[in-house]
Protein backbone atom coordinates (compact mmCIF):
# COMPACT_ATOMS: atom_id res chain seq x y z
CA UNK A 1 0.00 0.00 0.00
CA UNK A 2 2.93 2.94 0.79
CA UNK A 3 4.51 1.45 -1.98
CA UNK A 4 2.04 2.19 -4.39
CA UNK A 5 1.84 6.30 -2.88
CA UNK A 6 5.45 6.78 -2.15
CA UNK A 7 6.90 9.65 -4.43
CA UNK A 8 9.62 7.64 -6.21
CA UNK A 9 12.42 10.53 -7.34
CA UNK A 10 13.32 10.35 -10.81
CA UNK A 11 15.59 11.86 -13.19
CA UNK A 12 13.73 14.80 -14.20
CA UNK A 13 12.90 15.84 -10.95
CA UNK A 14 14.02 19.19 -10.13
CA UNK A 15 17.78 18.44 -8.43
CA UNK A 16 19.92 21.24 -8.33
CA UNK A 17 23.85 21.45 -7.49
CA UNK A 18 23.33 23.50 -3.93
CA UNK A 19 25.45 26.47 -5.32
CA UNK A 20 22.92 27.55 -8.12
CA UNK A 21 19.69 26.69 -5.84
CA UNK A 22 17.86 30.05 -5.18
CA UNK A 23 19.74 31.79 -7.89
CA UNK A 24 17.91 33.65 -10.20
CA UNK A 25 19.18 35.12 -13.42
CA UNK A 26 20.84 38.77 -13.56
CA UNK A 27 18.97 41.15 -12.25
CA UNK A 28 20.11 43.36 -14.66
CA UNK A 29 18.76 40.93 -17.19
CA UNK A 30 15.42 40.67 -15.24
CA UNK A 31 14.53 44.18 -15.03
CA UNK A 32 15.51 44.28 -19.06
CA UNK A 33 12.70 41.78 -19.46
CA UNK A 34 10.17 43.63 -17.40
CA UNK A 35 10.42 46.63 -19.20
CA UNK A 36 10.76 45.33 -22.98
CA UNK A 37 7.46 43.67 -21.87
CA UNK A 38 5.63 46.87 -20.75
CA UNK A 39 6.97 48.57 -23.91
CA UNK A 40 5.39 45.74 -26.30
CA UNK A 41 2.16 46.51 -24.14
CA UNK A 42 2.64 50.14 -25.66
CA UNK A 43 3.83 51.75 -22.88
CA UNK A 44 6.00 54.76 -23.51
CA UNK A 45 9.79 53.25 -20.89
CA UNK A 46 12.33 54.78 -20.70
CA UNK A 47 15.97 52.05 -20.61
CA UNK A 48 18.36 53.20 -18.18
CA UNK A 49 18.23 49.74 -16.65
CA UNK A 50 20.49 47.35 -19.15
CA UNK A 51 24.21 49.02 -19.20
CA UNK A 52 24.98 48.73 -23.06
CA UNK A 53 26.82 50.61 -25.37
CA UNK A 54 24.65 53.01 -27.62
CA UNK A 55 27.50 53.73 -29.59
CA UNK A 56 27.82 51.19 -32.99
CA UNK A 57 30.78 49.45 -34.01
CA UNK A 58 33.02 51.17 -36.08
CA UNK A 59 32.62 50.89 -39.71
CA UNK A 60 35.78 49.59 -40.28
CA UNK A 61 35.87 47.20 -37.66
CA UNK A 62 32.74 45.49 -38.66
CA UNK A 63 33.76 45.03 -41.98
CA UNK A 64 36.99 43.31 -40.65
CA UNK A 65 34.05 40.49 -39.23
CA UNK A 66 32.67 40.29 -42.95
CA UNK A 67 36.22 39.75 -44.65
CA UNK A 68 36.80 36.81 -42.05
CA UNK A 69 33.25 35.17 -41.71
CA UNK A 70 34.66 32.13 -43.69
CA UNK A 71 37.22 31.59 -40.56
CA UNK A 72 36.01 28.13 -39.86
CA UNK A 73 38.64 26.56 -38.05
CA UNK A 74 38.94 26.65 -34.32
CA UNK A 75 41.64 28.51 -32.79
CA UNK A 76 44.11 28.01 -29.75
CA UNK A 77 42.92 28.00 -26.49
CA UNK A 78 44.90 31.46 -25.58
CA UNK A 79 43.75 32.81 -28.41
CA UNK A 80 44.60 34.22 -31.79
CA UNK A 81 48.92 34.95 -31.54
CA UNK A 82 48.44 38.18 -33.70
CA UNK A 83 45.62 39.40 -31.49
CA UNK A 84 47.56 38.79 -28.12
CA UNK A 85 50.18 40.03 -29.89
CA UNK A 86 47.73 43.12 -30.54
CA UNK A 87 45.95 43.22 -26.96
CA UNK A 88 49.85 43.02 -25.34
CA UNK A 89 50.43 46.13 -27.70
CA UNK A 90 47.54 47.56 -26.81
CA UNK A 91 48.52 47.92 -23.25
CA UNK A 92 51.74 48.41 -23.53
CA UNK A 93 50.96 52.03 -25.29
CA UNK A 94 48.01 52.41 -22.97
CA UNK A 95 49.26 51.70 -19.71
CA UNK A 96 53.33 51.74 -20.09
CA UNK A 97 53.08 48.65 -19.01
CA UNK A 98 56.10 45.93 -20.58
CA UNK A 99 53.48 42.83 -21.23
CA UNK A 100 53.95 40.64 -24.00
CA UNK A 101 51.43 38.41 -26.29
CA UNK A 102 52.28 35.10 -23.92
CA UNK A 103 50.73 37.06 -21.23
CA UNK A 104 47.25 37.76 -22.56
CA UNK A 105 44.81 34.94 -22.34
CA UNK A 106 41.44 35.79 -25.11
CA UNK A 107 37.96 34.06 -23.91
CA UNK A 108 33.97 34.76 -24.80
CA UNK A 109 33.46 37.67 -22.87
CA UNK A 110 35.63 38.75 -19.70
CA UNK A 111 32.73 37.82 -17.55
CA UNK A 112 33.28 34.18 -18.32
CA UNK A 113 37.46 35.11 -17.93
CA UNK A 114 36.10 35.84 -14.46
CA UNK A 115 34.06 32.42 -13.58
CA UNK A 116 37.14 30.13 -14.98
CA UNK A 117 39.87 32.77 -12.66
CA UNK A 118 37.95 31.37 -9.88
CA UNK A 119 37.31 27.73 -10.70
CA UNK A 120 41.27 27.84 -11.27
CA UNK A 121 42.34 30.00 -8.33
CA UNK A 122 41.37 28.79 -4.42
CA UNK A 123 40.98 31.84 -2.27
CA UNK A 124 38.43 33.93 -0.92
CA UNK A 125 37.01 36.67 -3.69
CA UNK A 126 36.73 40.12 -1.77
CA UNK A 127 34.41 42.54 -3.37
CA UNK A 128 33.48 46.14 -2.40
CA UNK A 129 29.58 47.01 -2.66
CA UNK A 130 28.90 48.52 -4.75
CA UNK A 131 29.63 46.49 -7.51
CA UNK A 132 28.39 44.71 -10.51
CA UNK A 133 26.03 42.11 -10.16
CA UNK A 134 27.69 39.35 -11.48
CA UNK A 135 30.74 38.86 -9.37
CA UNK A 136 29.48 37.34 -6.01
CA UNK A 137 27.15 35.10 -7.85
CA UNK A 138 30.03 33.90 -10.15
CA UNK A 139 31.62 33.35 -6.74
CA UNK A 140 28.45 31.51 -5.34
CA UNK A 141 28.06 28.97 -8.10
CA UNK A 142 32.05 27.93 -7.80
CA UNK A 143 31.54 27.56 -4.13
CA UNK A 144 34.39 30.56 -3.12
CA UNK A 145 33.69 32.36 -0.11
CA UNK A 146 32.63 36.33 -0.50
CA UNK A 147 33.61 39.30 1.41
CA UNK A 148 32.03 42.06 0.54
CA UNK A 149 33.69 45.38 2.15
CA UNK A 150 31.83 48.54 2.93
CA UNK A 151 32.44 51.36 0.98
CA UNK A 152 30.63 54.67 1.99
CA UNK A 153 29.41 57.68 -0.13
CA UNK A 154 31.06 60.53 1.61
CA UNK A 155 34.20 58.17 -0.10
CA UNK A 156 32.44 58.08 -3.39
CA UNK A 157 31.87 54.38 -2.86
CA UNK A 158 35.18 53.62 -3.07
CA UNK A 159 37.65 50.91 -1.58
CA UNK A 160 39.85 52.60 1.00
CA UNK A 161 43.11 51.26 2.00
CA UNK A 162 42.23 51.11 5.59
CA UNK A 163 39.44 48.59 4.79
CA UNK A 164 41.73 46.65 3.00
CA UNK A 165 44.18 46.34 5.41
CA UNK A 166 41.58 46.22 7.64
CA UNK A 167 40.20 42.78 6.55
CA UNK A 168 43.65 41.30 5.54
CA UNK A 169 44.76 41.98 8.57
CA UNK A 170 42.10 39.17 10.42
CA UNK A 171 43.91 36.51 8.47
CA UNK A 172 47.19 38.18 6.09
CA UNK A 173 48.16 35.27 4.42
CA UNK A 174 44.82 33.48 3.09
CA UNK A 175 44.40 33.60 -0.45
CA UNK A 176 42.24 36.46 -1.56
CA UNK A 177 40.94 38.11 -5.53
CA UNK A 178 40.11 41.58 -5.05
CA UNK A 179 37.96 42.79 -7.66
CA UNK A 180 38.57 46.50 -8.62
CA UNK A 181 36.91 48.22 -11.10
CA UNK A 182 37.16 51.58 -12.40
CA UNK A 183 35.77 53.85 -14.29
CA UNK A 184 32.92 51.98 -12.32
CA UNK A 185 29.37 49.93 -12.74
CA UNK A 186 27.64 50.90 -10.91
CA UNK A 187 29.13 54.84 -9.79
CA UNK A 188 30.69 55.94 -13.04
CA UNK A 189 33.48 57.19 -10.86
CA UNK A 190 36.93 56.30 -10.90
CA UNK A 191 40.34 56.13 -8.60
CA UNK A 192 42.69 58.63 -8.64
CA UNK A 193 46.20 58.13 -9.01
CA UNK A 194 47.59 58.57 -5.57
CA UNK A 195 44.46 56.47 -4.06
CA UNK A 196 45.59 53.71 -6.74
CA UNK A 197 49.32 54.04 -4.97
CA UNK A 198 47.63 52.99 -1.74
CA UNK A 199 45.39 50.23 -2.82
CA UNK A 200 48.67 48.96 -4.51
CA UNK A 201 50.67 49.22 -1.39
CA UNK A 202 48.43 47.33 0.82
CA UNK A 203 47.76 44.65 -1.93
CA UNK A 204 51.56 44.04 -2.13
CA UNK A 205 51.76 44.06 1.67
CA UNK A 206 49.39 40.62 1.86
CA UNK A 207 50.04 39.18 -1.46
CA UNK A 208 46.42 39.49 -2.94
CA UNK A 209 45.67 39.00 -6.28
CA UNK A 210 44.02 41.92 -7.70
CA UNK A 211 41.58 41.50 -10.62
CA UNK A 212 41.62 44.76 -11.73
CA UNK A 213 38.26 44.97 -14.50
CA UNK A 214 38.91 48.06 -16.48
CA UNK A 215 36.22 47.09 -19.20
CA UNK A 216 35.09 50.95 -18.95
CA UNK A 217 39.10 52.41 -19.30
CA UNK A 218 38.26 53.56 -23.15
CA UNK A 219 35.28 55.44 -21.89
CA UNK A 220 37.32 57.28 -19.05
CA UNK A 221 35.42 60.70 -19.73
CA UNK A 222 38.75 62.66 -20.00
CA UNK A 223 40.82 59.90 -21.69
CA UNK A 224 43.09 59.48 -18.20
CA UNK A 225 42.60 56.12 -17.22
CA UNK A 226 45.19 54.60 -15.34
CA UNK A 227 45.74 50.97 -14.71
CA UNK A 228 47.11 49.75 -11.27
CA UNK A 229 49.19 47.15 -12.64
CA UNK A 230 51.73 50.93 -13.12
CA UNK A 231 51.92 50.51 -8.70
CA UNK A 232 51.52 46.73 -8.58
CA UNK A 233 52.77 45.17 -11.70
CA UNK A 234 53.85 41.32 -10.14
CA UNK A 235 49.94 40.85 -8.40
CA UNK A 236 47.57 42.88 -11.00
CA UNK A 237 45.30 40.77 -14.01
CA UNK A 238 44.00 43.33 -16.03
CA UNK A 239 40.61 42.50 -17.32
CA UNK A 240 39.33 43.83 -20.40
CA UNK A 241 37.61 43.67 -23.58
CA UNK A 242 35.76 45.35 -26.66
CA UNK A 243 32.33 45.17 -25.27
CA UNK A 244 32.02 49.40 -23.82
CA UNK A 245 34.53 50.93 -25.34
CA UNK A 246 34.29 49.02 -29.26
CA UNK A 247 30.57 48.97 -28.23
CA UNK A 248 30.39 45.42 -29.15
CA UNK A 249 28.94 43.34 -26.38
CA UNK A 250 27.31 40.88 -28.21
CA UNK A 251 30.39 39.40 -30.23
CA UNK A 252 31.87 38.19 -26.81
CA UNK A 253 35.14 38.54 -26.46
CA UNK A 254 37.10 39.63 -23.65
CA UNK A 255 41.05 39.57 -22.23
CA UNK A 256 42.94 39.09 -19.14
CA UNK A 257 46.36 39.97 -19.11
CA UNK A 258 48.81 38.19 -16.04
CA UNK A 259 52.20 39.46 -14.84
CA UNK A 260 54.55 36.56 -15.09
CA UNK A 261 54.35 35.74 -11.60
CA UNK A 262 50.69 34.78 -12.58
CA UNK A 263 51.68 33.04 -15.37
CA UNK A 264 50.70 29.40 -13.54
CA UNK A 265 47.25 30.75 -13.51
CA UNK A 266 46.88 31.69 -17.21
CA UNK A 267 48.12 28.07 -17.75
CA UNK A 268 45.67 26.32 -15.53
CA UNK A 269 42.73 28.77 -16.56
CA UNK A 270 43.70 27.50 -20.43
CA UNK A 271 43.08 24.16 -19.22
CA UNK A 272 39.60 24.92 -18.03
CA UNK A 273 39.06 26.77 -20.92
CA UNK A 274 39.92 23.64 -23.41
CA UNK A 275 37.35 22.00 -21.49
CA UNK A 276 34.56 23.59 -21.68
CA UNK A 277 34.15 26.46 -24.59
CA UNK A 278 37.42 25.51 -26.81
CA UNK A 279 38.03 28.52 -28.47
CA UNK A 280 36.85 32.22 -28.50
CA UNK A 281 34.81 32.82 -31.94
CA UNK A 282 37.44 32.75 -35.25
CA UNK A 283 35.77 35.91 -36.87
CA UNK A 284 35.44 37.59 -33.82
CA UNK A 285 38.90 37.42 -33.12
CA UNK A 286 40.58 38.34 -36.52
CA UNK A 287 38.14 41.58 -36.49
CA UNK A 288 39.43 42.48 -33.12
CA UNK A 289 42.77 42.54 -33.81
CA UNK A 290 42.33 45.63 -36.13
CA UNK A 291 40.38 47.16 -33.13
CA UNK A 292 43.35 46.73 -30.84
CA UNK A 293 45.55 47.84 -33.59
CA UNK A 294 43.31 51.33 -33.11
CA UNK A 295 44.17 54.52 -35.38
CA UNK A 296 43.09 57.35 -36.37
CA UNK A 297 39.28 55.93 -37.12
CA UNK A 298 38.78 54.57 -33.61
CA UNK A 299 40.73 57.59 -32.22
CA UNK A 300 38.36 59.89 -33.84
CA UNK A 301 35.38 57.45 -32.43
CA UNK A 302 36.53 57.47 -28.99
CA UNK A 303 36.92 61.25 -28.81
CA UNK A 304 33.66 61.64 -29.66
CA UNK A 305 32.21 58.51 -27.66
CA UNK A 306 33.91 60.33 -24.65
CA UNK A 307 32.49 63.90 -25.48
CA UNK A 308 29.14 62.85 -25.65
CA UNK A 309 29.17 60.73 -22.24
CA UNK A 310 31.14 62.71 -20.28
CA UNK A 311 28.40 66.06 -21.49
CA UNK A 312 25.44 63.88 -20.80
CA UNK A 313 26.86 62.37 -17.47
CA UNK A 314 27.31 65.85 -16.10
CA UNK A 315 24.08 67.31 -17.37
CA UNK A 316 21.67 63.87 -15.75
CA UNK A 317 24.01 64.33 -12.72
CA UNK A 318 23.07 68.06 -12.73
CA UNK A 319 19.59 67.37 -12.71
CA UNK A 320 19.20 64.86 -9.67
CA UNK A 321 21.91 66.61 -7.54
CA UNK A 322 19.50 69.81 -8.15
CA UNK A 323 17.08 68.00 -6.89
CA UNK A 324 18.39 66.55 -3.59
CA UNK A 325 19.52 63.13 -5.00
CA UNK A 326 23.55 62.54 -3.37
CA UNK A 327 25.45 60.86 -6.76
CA UNK A 328 28.78 61.44 -7.28
CA UNK A 329 29.81 63.02 -10.90
CA UNK A 330 30.92 60.37 -13.46
CA UNK A 331 34.34 60.02 -14.69
CA UNK A 332 34.17 57.24 -17.10
CA UNK A 333 31.26 55.14 -18.86
CA UNK A 334 27.52 55.54 -19.02
CA UNK A 335 26.45 55.21 -15.17
CA UNK A 336 25.52 57.18 -11.75
CA UNK A 337 24.27 55.58 -8.87
CA UNK A 338 22.06 57.97 -7.21
CA UNK A 339 21.14 57.69 -3.60
CA UNK A 340 17.62 59.04 -2.82
CA UNK A 341 17.52 58.83 1.41
CA UNK A 342 16.93 62.77 1.37
CA UNK A 343 13.75 61.46 -0.41
CA UNK A 344 13.07 58.63 2.52
CA UNK A 345 10.11 59.88 4.28
CA UNK A 346 8.70 61.61 1.35
CA UNK A 347 8.73 57.81 -0.10
CA UNK A 348 8.42 56.19 3.18
CA UNK A 349 4.60 58.07 3.29
CA UNK A 350 4.21 56.07 0.22
CA UNK A 351 4.81 52.89 1.23
CA UNK A 352 8.42 52.85 -0.35
CA UNK A 353 10.78 51.63 1.86
CA UNK A 354 13.41 50.07 0.00
CA UNK A 355 15.12 50.12 -3.24
CA UNK A 356 13.30 47.18 -4.69
CA UNK A 357 10.02 49.16 -4.61
CA UNK A 358 11.78 52.16 -5.22
CA UNK A 359 12.66 50.99 -8.74
CA UNK A 360 9.61 48.46 -9.30
CA UNK A 361 7.17 51.29 -8.51
CA UNK A 362 9.29 54.29 -10.44
CA UNK A 363 9.05 51.34 -13.43
CA UNK A 364 5.44 51.22 -12.96
CA UNK A 365 4.42 54.59 -12.00
CA UNK A 366 6.61 56.99 -14.53
CA UNK A 367 7.94 54.25 -16.44
CA UNK A 368 11.72 54.29 -16.03
CA UNK A 369 13.90 51.73 -15.46
CA UNK A 370 16.64 51.63 -13.35
CA UNK A 371 17.76 48.88 -11.24
CA UNK A 372 18.13 48.62 -7.18
CA UNK A 373 21.77 49.02 -5.28
CA UNK A 374 20.32 45.89 -3.37
CA UNK A 375 21.24 43.82 -6.40
CA UNK A 376 25.03 45.68 -6.52
CA UNK A 377 25.44 44.94 -2.95
CA UNK A 378 23.80 47.36 -1.02
CA UNK A 379 21.44 46.76 2.02
CA UNK A 380 17.71 46.56 0.67
CA UNK A 381 17.08 49.70 2.76
CA UNK A 382 19.43 52.21 1.43
CA UNK A 383 17.40 54.07 -1.15
CA UNK A 384 20.34 53.96 -3.90
CA UNK A 385 19.92 52.73 -7.28
CA UNK A 386 21.94 52.29 -10.78
CA UNK A 387 21.13 54.24 -13.64
CA UNK A 388 22.53 53.59 -16.98
CA UNK A 389 22.51 56.59 -19.33
CA UNK A 390 21.93 55.12 -22.58
CA UNK A 391 18.41 55.49 -23.77
CA UNK A 392 19.44 57.55 -26.83
CA UNK A 393 20.35 56.76 -30.31
CA UNK A 394 24.24 56.42 -30.60
CA UNK A 395 25.05 56.00 -34.34
CA UNK A 396 22.94 59.80 -34.82
CA UNK A 397 24.37 61.56 -31.37
CA UNK A 398 28.09 60.12 -32.99
CA UNK A 399 27.32 61.04 -36.48
CA UNK A 400 26.04 64.68 -35.02
CA UNK A 401 29.20 64.81 -32.68
CA UNK A 402 31.51 64.24 -35.63
CA UNK A 403 29.83 67.44 -37.12
CA UNK A 404 31.23 69.79 -34.47
CA UNK A 405 35.04 69.77 -34.92
CA UNK A 406 36.22 71.71 -32.54
CA UNK A 407 37.14 70.30 -29.10
CA UNK A 408 34.56 72.24 -26.62
CA UNK A 409 32.23 69.90 -24.09
CA UNK A 410 28.67 69.68 -26.00
CA UNK A 411 25.90 72.03 -24.88
CA UNK A 412 22.30 71.71 -23.41
CA UNK A 413 20.84 72.31 -26.49
CA UNK A 414 22.96 69.31 -28.39
CA UNK A 415 22.00 66.86 -25.71
CA UNK A 416 18.17 68.05 -26.24
CA UNK A 417 18.03 67.65 -29.64
CA UNK A 418 20.10 64.29 -29.80
CA UNK A 419 19.28 62.86 -26.14
CA UNK A 420 15.79 64.17 -25.47
CA UNK A 421 15.00 60.50 -23.42
CA UNK A 422 17.60 60.78 -21.53
CA UNK A 423 16.79 64.07 -20.21
CA UNK A 424 13.26 63.81 -20.00
CA UNK A 425 13.37 60.43 -18.28
CA UNK A 426 15.63 61.96 -15.61
CA UNK A 427 12.98 64.76 -15.32
CA UNK A 428 10.39 61.92 -14.91
CA UNK A 429 12.68 60.24 -11.96
CA UNK A 430 12.64 63.68 -10.00
CA UNK A 431 9.28 64.49 -10.44
CA UNK A 432 8.37 60.97 -9.51
CA UNK A 433 10.44 61.29 -6.29
CA UNK A 434 8.94 64.58 -5.21
CA UNK A 435 5.32 63.32 -5.38
CA UNK A 436 4.49 65.27 -8.47
N1 LIG B 1 32.68 44.00 -15.76
C1 LIG B 1 31.77 44.97 -15.65
C2 LIG B 1 31.93 45.98 -14.57
C3 LIG B 1 30.69 45.03 -16.54
O1 LIG B 1 29.79 46.01 -16.42
C4 LIG B 1 30.57 44.03 -17.54
C5 LIG B 1 29.42 44.01 -18.53
N2 LIG B 1 28.25 44.55 -18.12
C6 LIG B 1 31.53 43.03 -17.59
C7 LIG B 1 32.59 43.05 -16.70
C8 LIG B 1 31.46 41.89 -18.58
O2 LIG B 1 31.79 42.26 -19.85
P1 LIG B 1 32.00 41.21 -21.03
O3 LIG B 1 31.72 39.84 -20.52
O4 LIG B 1 31.03 41.62 -22.08
O5 LIG B 1 33.44 41.35 -21.44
Amino acid sequence: MFEKTKKVATNLDINLNLNVRGLSPSATLAINEKSQQLSSEGRNIYFFGLGQSPFPIPNHVVEELRKHAHQKDYLPVKGLLALREAVALYHRKMEGIPLTKEDVLIGPGSKELMFIMQLAYYGDLVIPTPSWVSYAPQAQIIGRKIRWVATTQQDNWKLTPAALDHLCSEDPTRPRILILNYPANPTGDSYTIDELKALADIARKYKVVLLSDEIYSGLHHRAQHVSIARFYPEGTIISGGISKWLGAGGWRLGTFTFPKQLRWLLEAMSVVASETYTATSAPVQYAAIKAFEGGAEIDEYLIHCRRILRALGKEVWRRLTENQAIVTKPRGGFYLFPNFTPWHDTLAKRGIHDSVMLCDRLLEDAGVAILPGRDFGRPIHELTARLAFVDFDGQSVLDASMKIQDKEPLKLDFLEQYCPRVLTGIDLITEWIRGA
